[in-house]
């Protein structure tokens, strides 16, 4: 294929070529053939940023190990588990897609994307411990969750994952482990799915193309794009834009004008991974493991212990580690990326937020001076006997996490995904980056829920829907229906060769 197609005034435009991007696109001409959509990437190559696979941690996020998603206790010591159900249902939804895409020929070889690998929660301490019991007891009681096993007994940890145990003192641990959890190449899925879009008549891809202006003329979309071998500006015109620029959304919205990004803000949040390629110590480790958040950690700074497929070999990552920076790409960001990005509308809020996170500032700033022997200290929290020599340090990808304003309060960090759309339905585009990657076929079908409605109302689009997703539909929810979901689960399972 060549590096660079055009296709002039598209009916749609996307921006970006992470998974976002990939899975919307991908959708939209199954949904509807007819469509001529046209993608631009800034970089040479294809789902380079957050979504390629050492950028991120790779988890098929399915509620099952992430402690964070049920932080709640209850008056009577049990645990709210309802956003893990929520979360596991949506994978599923991706898992559904992603099989259907393997069956159909659309793209092959599951295994170069996705792979079995245990998700297991680990704690130390009475009230951790205390903590991983009542959640247990509240999500072992679902469907979703009826494999998950719990132990306090070292001896069981240590067939689960041995190097959780090895040098370990005598303070109280507990774990639970679903064996269901799963290991994604985000980047890989995505260069699958995209190659599949260029070859479709219609589609184009032009890589090293930077967008560097939106604007709306009359009931279209101006997209300009710089060609940066030739630095020359391509123009073009289409009636829907989806901005799926991973942390390149922000300004590129705050370009577009539109009054629903008055006041958004971004905060770069660089990730940084400790990695092993000792063989023998790899071997040693089939899982992934999440902790509790230390100190005043975010959410997705939880650091975990995992074992990744990537390039079709296994490796062992730990961490993120978060890193200071004020790019919000990890290749083909800028250092003024930040400062461009605070605007007058968005100026009182950025500060604000500083003022009112010093938890979180501190974090940063510790983060950001810590020596490799420090890394090592919290390596220590899950493998007490890691040694150093066997560790090295590199980078992971940047997350913009969204600021907004909210009701009555000055302003917040969120940590989750937002879509924001205008009131015309004709732009879209998708800021922060949790749960992200896993539950990218949910969020994009709310996209087309919400911007190409009459494609799902058609009886193509309703028929491809149901082969595409065939629990797509809000009113037979997994979570509420078990042999519904059994027969879903196992099928898409054994497509994607997980089973
Ligand atoms: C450290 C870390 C760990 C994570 N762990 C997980 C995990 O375990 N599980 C999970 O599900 N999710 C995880 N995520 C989140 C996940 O990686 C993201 O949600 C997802 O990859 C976002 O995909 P995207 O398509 O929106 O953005 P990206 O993959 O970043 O793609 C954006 C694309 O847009 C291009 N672009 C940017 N600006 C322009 C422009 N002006 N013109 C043209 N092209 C442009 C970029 O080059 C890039 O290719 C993690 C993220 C990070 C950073």
């Amino acid at each position: 294929m060549s590096h660079v197609q055009y296709v002039e005034n598209p009916d749609v435009i996307l921006i970006g070529s992470g998974v976002m991007s990939a899975n919307l696109g991908v959708m939209l001409k199954l949904l509807e053939p007819r469509l001529s959509i046209q993608l631009y990437e800034v970089a040479d190559g294809l789902a380079q940023e957050s979504s390629d696979g050492w950028n991120n941690a790779g988890t098929g996020h399915a509620g099952i190990c992430e402690l964070s998603y049920t932080p709640t206790r209850e008056a009577d010591g049990s645990v709210k588990v309802a956003k893990a159900i929520e979360i596991f249902e949506q994978f599923e939804q991706s898992k559904q897609f992603w099989s259907y895409a393997v069956s159909s020929g659309l793209i092959d070889n599951p295994k170069e994307f996705i792979n079995p690998v245990p998700h297991l929660s680990f704690v130390h301490g009475e009230a951790q411990v205390d903590f991983l019991r009542a959640r247990y007891a509240g999500m072992k009681v679902h469907h979703f969750f009826r494999e998950m096993e719990y132990s306090t007994e070292r001896d069981t940890i240590a067939l689960w994952a041995p190097l959780l145990i090895e040098g370990r003192g005598s303070v109280p641990i507990a774990a639970t482990k679903m064996n269901g959890g799963t290991d994604v190449n985000f980047g890989a899925l995505s260069r699958k799915l995209l190659k599949w879009f260029e070859r479709q008549e219609g589609c184009g891809i032009a890589r090293g193309h930077r967008v560097v202006g939106l604007r709306k003329v009359n009931s279209t979309w101006e997209v300009r794009a710089e060609y940066l071998a030739a630095g020359e500006v391509h123009t073009n015109r289409a009636k829907f834009v989806f901005v799926g620029a991973g942390g390149g959304s922000l300004p590129l919205l705050q370009t577009a004008g539109i009054p629903e990004a008055r006041g958004l803000g971004g905060f770069p949040i660089g990730g940084q991974w400790l990695t092993c390629d000792n063989t023998e110590i790899v071997g040693r480790h089939q899982a992934k493991v999440y902790g509790q958040a230390l100190d005043a950690a975010p959410t997705m700074a939880v650091p975990h212990l995992d074992t990744r497929i990537l390039d079709g070999r296994r490796t062992l990552l730990f961490g993120p580690f978060a890193a200071w920076t004020t790019k919000f790409l990890h290749k083909k960001g800028r250092f003024t990326d930040l400062p461009f990005s605070v605007r007058s509308d968005n100026l009182l809020t950025l500060m604000k937020i500083g003022f009112s996170n010093l938890d979180l500032v501190r974090y940063l700033i510790q983060q950001g001076t810590q020596s490799m022997a420090d890394r090592l200290k919290v390596l220590h929290v899950f493998y007490p006997a890691a040694k150093i020599d066997d560790w090295k340090l590199i980078d992971a990808g940047i997350r913009v996490q969204a600021i907004k304003k909210t009701d009555g309060r000055t302003g917040i960090v969120h940590y989750g995904t937002e879509v924001i759309t205008d009131a015309d339905h004709s732009i879209s585009a998708l800021l922060g980056a949790s749960p992200g990657a896993s539950v990218s076929v949910n969020i994009m079908f709310k996209v087309i829920k919400k911007c190409f409605p009459h494609l799902l109302a058609s009886p193509h689009g309703r028929t491809q829907m149901k082969t595409m997703i065939p629990t797509y539909n809000e009113d037979i929810k997994l979570a509420a229906n078990s042999e519904r979901f059994y027969a879903a689960h196992q099928h898409a399972d054994e497509i994607l060769q997980l089973i």
